[in-house]
Formats: structure tokens, C-alpha cells, sequence
């Protein structure tokens, strides 16, 4: 009898282990037949990216964005909404046209920056001077009322419009050598130059402004072929334009000449007063543990020279896709599936921490964080952003992955925190188990992380649904783990630049009334 009963209850054990392990395989075989069998990336990428386009913080196109997730999540049966979460400064783009119209006519490549105040309808037509060499503040402050009615170039010229690589590849060693050297000289020239006029790159263009210049004409340029990074203007009356380093060249060259090169430019925008700021929230509802959480985590929000295809596009798509996928091959998971697209990550990880300090309870029950915000590539490094006992679970649900989408991933465990970067970053401060999902590179730092060229052609769709079915397998993994995960916190290292001990971060208030100047 005794035999018997350890006989059946064996087989029954046996059984209802290999059951499990049946169930869970052909979950995860679902997860991966639909994600390549019915893709959804292209469509919501060309949605997104092109339909809707940029998504800067308190513009118009931002709001489309939010209302947009709403309805797709809505048409696959996910219950969404968008949370406010504070108040911004409405702007939004209008036409920008810049062409040199003196000594001779040329159309220029160039943008305002985002907030850039409109140029009156007709635009202004101006001619260009360049920033004096100045011994200190009180020789630039005399100089200033020269910029009365000009158009003011703050930038450095750039002595080479090709990037470093393409030097590497073709340059003599000599002369790459010559370049790198004259170039660091200018640029500690420059730096010495601007700490001499007892101001910085935010107060310049408002001195200007207030000694009655007509516009500021900027280029960052991000050391690639054809890319400037595009941020926000200082200025509060008058346009702020960034040109592409070939015109912007030029026209220093023309200035510095003698030339008197005119620009004549037209850059529209509409002021909107204060609008609402949203994240967008869509669940599934978890059957056994609802108020436990596995949240998917990317900001939706972006700057505006390109349509932030890649920062943070691609991280949107993975973790819309990774959510439609889970909705149909996992419609009924034991925890709560939460997706968060944060707004205003670019100012300060905003809407996130908003989240965070808005929802107690739901940080209290997080089970995992996956966030995913550095470009398009393929997920190729995790840690364990601290937590002592990350391994035991991360590295057992990474254990069902396919090996070809796991092959290359790099894992550290236990890591340390990060102190912003990315919204994970807010759940960690709050000591919720959150990690990123870190990726390929694909020249992102340069040729599109805030750049001009940050559009739906840079997208790699195979790494991106790579990505987003990693993150469907995780998020189930994480749903179906037995125990809540573990929260206990490494001892961190000591920091090698200030010799002691790393403290772990702290949880930071979002800014709810932005763009206020
Ligand atoms: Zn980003």
C-alpha cells in the first residue's frame, strides 16, 4: 500500500512535470511562430515613424503617438490607457527653409532646433558674423552690440567633415596624426575662447538675443557623414537653426573671408501654452498573482531633427510586438503584463519616475522590469543591475531562450545600478528589479542617437524581432516564475575615481511643469 501510493504519487510528480515542461515549450513555440509568422514591425514602424513622425515632449505629434498606442493596443484586445502625469511647454515645428542669398544663392541643409521661437512670416533675411577672440567677458561684452541685426554662428567649424574612421582607413598615418593634433588645439582654443566671454552654451545664444541679434545659427555635428545631433533652443524671441556641417563650413570660411555671406531664413513654429504630458499603460491582467508585475518598459518619447526611429522607436516596436505576441500566445498570465511608454525620457527619465512615485503599489509588486532603449540592434548585453540574486532567476529564463537569439548575449551578474541613462534606472532607485536590455550598436552613438538621420530606414526589423521575442519569453518566464524574485541588493564596489563605496541610487521626482525656461 505504502509502495503503491509513493508509485502513484511518483508517476503523478513524473507527469505533471513533464506536462509543465510541455506547456511551457509550447508556449514558447507559440511565441516564436508569431512572431515570425505574423510580424506586426514593419506596419507599426511605418505607423509610428513616418505616419506619425517625431515625438517631441508637449507637441501635438506626441499626443497622436500616445493615441495611436491606445487604439492599436485596443484592437488587439489589451485594455490601455494614458496617464497624465504633468504639464509642458506646446510647441510644435513648422516649415524650416534656410538659403544663402548673398554672394551668391545656395539652398543650406539645415533645422531649427526643437523649441525654436518662429521667424516672422516673410522670415529674415540677415547678414552672418562669427564670435570674436576675446581676452575676457568685459572685451566680448563690448563687443556684443555688433550683433545687432546679425545672424550669430555659435559653433566651432569642424577642420574635417570626415569622420575618424574614414581617416583611419585612408589617411597616412602622418597625416591623420597632423589632423588629430591641429583639431585638439582648436578645440582647447575654442573651449578657452568660450570660458573667456564668461559664458556657456546656454546663456550664449540669450546674450545674443538680448544685444539684438536676429538669429542663432548653430551645427553640432555628431562625427559621421551627413549627421548633427538636434536639441533644444535657448533662445526666447528669435529663431535657433542648426545647419549640416558642409554649409555651416562654408559659410564660417565665407565670414572669415570677408565675404558677408546673408542667410535668408523661414522657420515656423507654433507656441501652444501648456499642454498635458502622458505615459502610455496597457495590461494584461495577471489570473493567479494580479498584483504582481512583469513591466515592459521603452520611452515613447523622442527628439525631433530625425522621427526617432532608433531611440526610441525600435524599443516601442519590441515591446508593442512582445505584447501582441504574449496577448495571443499567452492570453492568461499568472502575473499582471504591464507595458509602460514613458513620456519625456529625453528631459530626464520624466515620465518614468512619474510612474514610479505615482504607483507604490504596483513597484511593491514588480516581479521584472525589461527595458530596452539603445537602438535597433540585437540584445547582446544584461546585467543584473545589482541584485544579488538576479542569476538564480534572469539567468533561468534566459535558460529557455532560444540559444540563436541567446548565443550572443554577454550577462554580468550581479552588476551595479544605473544612475539614470534610462528608465529602468527609475525602478531601480526604487529597489524594483529592473533590467535593460542592452543592444548592438550599429553606429548608434553617432549616425542616429538624437541625429538628423534617425529615421525608419536605419531600423534592422530581424534584430528588432530578435528583441521582441526575447522580451515575450522573458516576460512569460518572469510571469510564470514560482517565487517573487528577489530584491536583496549587492554590496556595491568601491568607486576607483572617489574611493569609496558606491551608494545604491535613490528614487528622483519627475519634472511635472517642463519646458518653462
Ligand atoms: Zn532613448
Amino acid at each position: 500500500m505504502i509502495k503503491k501510493t509513493s508509485l502513484l504519487f511518483t508517476m503523478l510528480v513524473v507527469c505533471s512535470i513533464s506536462m509543465l515542461a510541455q506547456d511551457k515549450d509550447a508556449t514558447i513555440e507559440a511565441i516564436i511562430q508569431e512572431a515570425n509568422k505574423n510580424s506586426q514591425l514593419e506596419i507599426l514602424g511605418h505607423q509610428l515613424m513616418d505616419g506619425i513622425g517625431p515625438r517631441l515632449v508637449g507637441t501635438p505629434q506626441m499626443k497622436n503617438a500616445h493615441d495611436w498606442a491606445i487604439a492599436k493596443y485596443k484592437s488587439w484586445g489589451i485594455p490601455a490607457r494614458n496617464e497624465q502625469w504633468g504639464e509642458w511647454k506646446g510647441w510644435e515645428r513648422g516649415i524650416t527653409h534656410i538659403d544663402m542669398v548673398h554672394p551668391r544663392v545656395q539652398s543650406l541643409r539645415g533645422t531649427q532646433l526643437a523649441w525654436s521661437p518662429s521667424t516672422p512670416k516673410k522670415g529674415v533675411t540677415a547678414e552672418l558674423v562669427v564670435l570674436p577672440t576675446v581676452a575676457d567677458s568685459l572685451e566680448f561684452a563690448n563687443w556684443l552690440p555688433n550683433v545687432k541685426g546679425k545672424l550669430v554662428m555659435i559653433s566651432m567649424p569642424q577642420p574635417t567633415g570626415r569622420p575618424d574612421y574614414n581617416w583611419e582607413e585612408f589617411a597616412t598615418e602622418k597625416s591623420f596624426e597632423k589632423m588629430k593634433k591641429e583639431r585638439d588645439a582648436q578645440n582647447d582654443a575654442w573651449r578657452e575662447n568660450m570660458q573667456n566671454t564668461g559664458l556657456n552654451r546656454r546663456t550664449l545664444p540669450v546674450a545674443l538675443e538680448d544685444a539684438g541679434a536676429v538669429g542663432i545659427v548653430a551645427s553640432y555635428w555628431s562625427r559621421g557623414f551627413g549627421v548633427n545631433k538636434i536639441f533644444g533652443a535657448y533662445t526666447k524671441e528669435i529663431p535657433t537653426v542648426d545647419l549640416e556641417l558642409e554649409d555651416y563650413g562654408m559659410l564660417y570660411r565665407l565670414v572669415a573671408s570677408g565675404q558677408k555671406p546673408e542667410l535668408h531664413i523661414v522657420a515656423k513654429s507654433k507656441e501652444l501654452g501648456k499642454v498635458p504630458t502622458f505615459n502610455t499603460i496597457a495590461e494584461i491582467k495577471g489570473s493567479e498573482k494580479p498584483d504582481e508585475y512583469v513591466i515592459l518598459s521603452a520611452h515613447f518619447d523622442s527628439w525631433d531633427g530625425g522621427t526617432g526611429a532608433t531611440d526610441n522607436g525600435t524599443g516601442t516596436l519590441v515591446m508593442m510586438e512582445a505584447m501582441r505576441i504574449l496577448k495571443k500566445a499567452y492570453p492568461n498570465p499568472k502575473r499582471t503584463i504591464l507595458v509602460g511608454h514613458w513620456g519625456s525620457e529625453e528631459q530626464g527619465l520624466n515620465g518614468s519616475r512619474a510612474f514610479v512615485e505615482d504607483h507604490p503599489e504596483i513597484v511593491a509588486g514588480v516581479q521584472a522590469v525589461f527595458n530596452q532603449d539603445n537602438g535597433t540592434g540585437r540584445v547582446v548585453r544584461i546585467s543584473g543591475g545589482g541584485f544579488l540574486n538576479s542569476y538564480d532567476y534572469l539567468g533561468k529564463w534566459l535558460h529557455e531562450v532560444p540559444r540563436e537569439i541567446t548565443d550572443e548575449i554577454e550577462t554580468t551578474f550581479p552588476g551595479t545600478p544605473a544612475r539614470g541613462g534610462s528608465d529602468y534606472a527609475s525602478f531601480q532607485a526604487a529597489g524594483a528589479p529592473a533590467f535593460s536590455l542592452s543592444s548592438l550598436s550599429w553606429s548608434y552613438w553617432n549616425y542616429t542617437w538624437h541625429t538628423n538621420r534617425d529615421t525608419y530606414d536605419k531600423i534592422i526589423f530581424d534584430d528588432v524581432k530578435n528583441n521582441a521575442i526575447l522580451t515575450a519569453i522573458l516576460a512569460y518566464m518572469a510571469s510564470e516564475h514560482p517565487e517573487k524574485t528577489s530584491r536583496e541588493k549587492a554590496v556595491l564596489p568601491i568607486s576607483s575615481r572617489t574611493g569609496e563605496q558606491l551608494e545604491w541610487p535613490t528614487p528622483r521626482s519627475p519634472e511635472r511643469d517642463g519646458g518653462q525656461n
